[in-house]
């Protein structure tokens, strides 16, 4: 029989939700507070120019088109650009170390810059093969919205295998004896918000997945993945209204029944929240429903640029590495402070997509980790940012300041107001007691029909495991319904 489901949030959890839902026959209400879908992928704009506002990196190629097929859009509507090389790290002594997806380069490089490291290398390659496999299939594909199911022997058996006890950084001292070469391959716990020397080993297998399966760009930019979802929506008949707000829900007994959206009471068999998740709920008024204390990722503080000018020599990625990457990461994540002598992100797609910006010109866009949380008031931080545009210039990009034609900087106080946690990027910190069965589930706890989607609900963040977390909630959402209908046919 047709349902009715009620998605608050048009992230790519809730879109991708709204398609797996539509798909099975139901009738899908999408909610989306702002003007546009999309959440956190989207773009800047500004005269003329385009630039992504946040992901830039496409991981798991294989788990994005696998799910963009499964919702029903082919796949070579994903124009995907394999990037080889991958990006290029620079460190403060001047050593240049660029990672690539061919073997034979990679090996040349490893012996390049890091002479008698490349047995190394591939000694880390070969244990993560199984690793990544069996992690996948455990922790990835499956829900843990029932407790027992995560706490089977095997299970426990792939966490001792995945070296789950470790951190990323001690797990790495196994394989590389330089430290710069294992910054190279802990820094990866930073796209998804966690701090190297505390998140667990189980996230070494993102800088393992950049060689194994790559790294993409999506043509136009990742957030064009908006447009295509979008189409979709519309094509299926999923009833999308932007510019309203799920303000609560009604309950009766724990059996959310009704929305109130934008003052109108909408009913429905079940709903789907995607902001943010404990900020969320706060918003929604349901904090009873989950009172643990939960620590938000790190923030960024993001500068997009628009030059008269490309920088043909600077890879579409890089990163800058500070003095002290170690240092770092106890300013953003302990003594949560401005950092001093940051590490950087750059990401310069103008060299391979010139759709971008006008002929000539490119988009140019930094990522610095800085504390989440709202103690700090960024506003009064512009010598911090001034003083990482200059640091920009003179390390990777010469003559930067007589070729910015616009500027626009993001910074946690903006993430916050947007409604993510804390203000962090990614959602919940990627620590091990906020990982697996640990991080809230796709079913919220005490309910019988709210349901959860996005970066800060199992299994994490990150676009590809964001689509994934939307399967699987809308699996377990589509087997509740099932089995609430055999109970009614019974009685
Ligand atoms: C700077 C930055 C860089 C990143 N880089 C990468 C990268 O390179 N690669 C990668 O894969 N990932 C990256 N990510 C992570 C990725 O963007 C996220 O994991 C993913 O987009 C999160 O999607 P989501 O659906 O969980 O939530 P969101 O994108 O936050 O969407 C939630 C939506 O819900 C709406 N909403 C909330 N509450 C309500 C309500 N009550 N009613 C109606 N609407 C509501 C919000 O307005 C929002 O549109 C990056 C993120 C950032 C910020």
């Amino acid at each position: 029989m047709k349902k009715h489901i009620v998605i608050a949030g048009g992230g790519i959890g809730g879109m991708i939700s709204a398609l797996y839902l539509k798909k099975a026959g139901h009738d899908v209400t999408l909610v989306e507070k702002k003007e546009r879908l999309g959440g956190r992928l989207a773009f800047v704009r500004e005269k003329g120019y385009k630039i992504d506002e946040g992901p830039t990196i496409v991981l798991l190629p294989d788990m994005l088109k696998g799910i963009v097929q499964e919702v029903g859009i082919d796949d070579t509507s994903l124009d995907l650009l394999q990037l080889d090389p991958l990006y290029t790290i620079q460190y403060q002594d001047g050593t240049s170390y660029t990672k690539y997806y061919d073997l034979e380069r990679q090996l040349e490089e490893i012996r390049r810059v890091f002479p008698k490291e490349d047995e190394s290398f591939l000694a880390f390659m070969e244990e993560m093969t199984e690793r990544f496999q069996k992690g996948q299939q455990a922790f990835l594909e499956k829900s843990f919205h029932e407790k027992r199911t995560f706490f089977t022997k095997d299970n426990m058996k792939i966490l001792m295998k995945l070296k789950a006890y470790r951190t990323v950084q001690s797990a790495l001292k196994k394989y590389f004896s330089d430290e710069r070469l294992r910054d190279a391959y802990a820094l990866q716990t930073l796209y998804v918000g966690g701090n190297p020397y505390e998140a667990s080993a189980i996230y070494s297998l993102v800088s393992y997945s950049e060689h194994a399966h790559g790294i993409y760009y999506l043509k136009g930019g990742y957030a064009s993945l908006v447009d295509i979802l979008e189409k979709q929506l519309m094509a299926v008949g999923v009833n999308v209204k932007r510019n309203e707000t799920v303000e609560q829900f009604e309950f009766e007994g724990k059996r959310a029944v009704r929305a109130n959206i934008g003052g109108q009471s909408v009913e429905a068999d079940a709903f789907v929240i995607n902001g943010d998740y404990p900020a969320a709920l706060k918003q929604l008024g349901l904090q009873e429903q989950d009172r643990r204390k939960y620590i938000p990722s790190s923030g960024c503080v993001m500068v997009y640029l628009g030059l008269n000018r490309v920088y043909q020599d600077a890879p579409v990625h890089q990163f800058f590495m500070g003095k002290q990457f170690d240092q770092h990461m106890k300013e953003v994540f302990q003594s949560k402070t401005v950092p001093q002598d940051p590490s950087f992100y750059t990401f310069n797609p103008s060299i391979i997509d010139p759709s971008l910006a006008p002929k000539g010109s490119s988009v140019l866009y930094m990522l610095i980790p800085v504390p989440s949380g709202q103690h700090i008031n960024w506003a009064e931080e512009t010598d911090f940012v001034e003083e990482m545009i200059d640091r920009l210039e003179k390390r990777g990009f010469p003559q930067l300041r007589e070729s910015i034609v616009w500027k626009k900087v993001r910074t946690p106080n903006d993430s916050m107001r947007d409604g993510l946690f804390e203000g962090g990027s990614f959602g919940l910190a990627p620590n091990l007691f906020q990982s697996g069965v640990f991080r809230p589930q796709v079913k919220v706890p005490e309910t019988e029909n709210l349901y959860a989607v996005g970066a800060s609900v199992h299994p994490g963040g990150g676009v590809p495991i964001v689509m994934q977390s939307a399967k699987l909630m809308a699996s377990v959402l589509l087997k509740d319904l099932n089995e609430r209908k055999e109970v009614k046919r019974s009685g």
